[in-house]
């Protein structure tokens, strides 16, 4: 009994997360590496290495027979998906499951639930959360879309079904333009997620984004850790996070930490999970669900001292969860800079060599990143190469620490992000707290 081997189904940063997190629990580990990521840090530390396919993700990471195959060569008896490629793949989950392999991650009817926004709304709705006002299901046609959009009032935002990454939404600022933002959103949607099913809400002019982690135990019980806020975003791409958001008292954390508490122990959800709100004039709007480990979860590792992986793990061997609502404390704050291999203030991504690389250290600071020296930063994934996350007592002295780390690290031979977070970080507003999900777009229009 209980997991021994198990194979990381990932790469990067949170594939070596995942290694770390198995290995501290005298668990095995399984790599698995496009022939791109031969020299990855996550498959030099893991004990097995399978490679699963040439760089393209589609026939590596996201290569499902490949996957499975290296997982019954190599003995493995559980996955874990990481966070992006089949992670919220419920056929996937489900095919784990069918090979007798433990997955490391919620029900597969839940994720295809979750996975399905029009779906995750409904199901929201149904367990008592507040909701963006906007169509009750998916809208199949004009005059359906005009009556609604009148009702709820412009701008409406026409959202995919299926989108996910930021992508697959348009802003409808006015009637006129609505044809033309809903044929496009449904022909975008069509081509990149292969399902056109599209929805409207009402578009929020100035929220913050904040989200709370959960956890299921799959049989009926369920905590909350908190929220993050997650509003300093380009493109609706997060770049910073922080817990505990600036604007939530810890009497709102206990509210509405047990609406999403009670929501998930009613629905019998099993492992980590993340419920995403936009919050305006004090008012939570469920936008979606994410069935995975998030990129940000450190931050609230940080301020509750709980491993999420590691409660992952033990979730899926079938244990209970670790603590009782009452025994998780909130303490301090916490900050993650997500570091990317681009121009700091164009974006342009800027893979290649990474000719020195010095991670920030000292008290309560942590990297989380597959670089060293030597690495080359392949151009076919994802260009965030590392997280930069600090502690502190308060929110000011961990924002002190944070500068005090971000001047510290070394990434040489690529560009990378740190000095737009050096330059954040100078922000009377940054340091305030006093930001949405417009902020960092705004403001980087004015440096200009
Ligand atoms: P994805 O799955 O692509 O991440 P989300 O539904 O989580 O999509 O939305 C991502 C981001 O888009 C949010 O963090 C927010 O910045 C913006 N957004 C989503 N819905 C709305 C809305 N109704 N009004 C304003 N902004 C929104």
């Amino acid at each position: 009994m209980g997991i021994k081997r198990i194979l990381i189904a990932n790469r990067g940063e949170i594939a070596l997360r995942i290694h770390r997190a198995a290995h501290e629990m005298g668990i095995e580990t399984v790599a698995v590496h496009s022939t791109a990521d031969a020299e990855a840090m996550h498959v030099r530390l893991a004990d097995h290495a399978v490679c699963i396919g040439p760089p393209p993700a589609t026939d590596s990471y996201l290569n499902v027979a490949n996957i499975i195959s290296a997982a019954e060569v190599a003995g493995c008896d559980a996955i874990h998906p990481g966070y992006g490629f089949l992670s919220e793949n419920a056929a996937f989950a489900d095919i784990v499951e069918a090979h007798d392999i433990k997955w490391i991650g919620p029900k597969p009817e839940h994720i295809r639930t979750m996975g399905d926004k029009v779906e995750a709304k409904r199901t929201a709705g149904k367990l008592g959360l507040p909701l963006v006002p906007g169509s009750d299901g998916a809208i199949t046609n004009l005059n359906e879309a005009r009556e609604l959009s009148n009702q709820i009032g412009y701008p409406v935002l026409v959202k995919a079904a299926s989108g996910g990454g930021g992508r697959g939404m348009k802003v409808v600022p006015t009637e006129n333009d609505l044809e033309s933002a809903l044929s496009q959103c449904k022909n975008e949607a069509k081509s990149a997620f292969g399902d056109d099913t599209v929805y409207i809400e009402k578009y929020l002019g100035n929220p913050r984004h904040i989200e709370f982690q959960v956890f299921g135990d799959g049989r009926g019980k369920a905590i909350h850790l908190g929220e993050r806020d997650c509003s300093l975003q380009r493109r609706h791409q997060k770049v910073l996070e922080e817990a505990p958001s600036p604007v939530i008292t810890p009497e709102e954390r206990d509210r509405m930490g047990g609406i999403v508490a009670s929501a998930m122990a009613d629905m019998g959800y099993r492992g980590a999970g993340t419920i995403e709100f936009l919050w305006e004039d004090g008012e939570f709007y469920f936008i979606e669900m994410n069935t995975r480990l998030q990129v940000e979860h450190p931050v609230t590792e940080m301020i509750t001292g709980m491993d999420l992986v590691r409660e992952q793990i033990r979730i899926a061997d079938g244990k209970d969860l670790s603590v009782t609502q009452e025994e998780v404390r909130f303490e301090g704050h916490a900050i993650e800079c997500r570091i990317n291999a681009e121009d700091p203030f164009t974006f342009a991504p800027s893979p290649g060599e990474v000719t020195a690389y010095h991670p920030a250290g000292g008290m309560h600071v942590r990297v989380d990143s597959g670089l060293y020296a030597g690495y080359r930063i392949p151009p076919y994934y994802d260009s965030m190469i590392a997280k930069l996350i600090v502690y502190g007592k308060t929110r000011e002295r961990c924002i002190m620490r944070l500068r005090r780390a971000l001047d510290e690290m070394v990434v040489g031979g690529v560009k990378s992000s740190i000095p737009l977070h050096q330059a954040l970080l100078q922000q009377d507003d940054v340091l305030s707290g006093n930001y949405t999900i417009k902020w960092l777009e705004d403001w980087l229009e004015t440096r200009d």
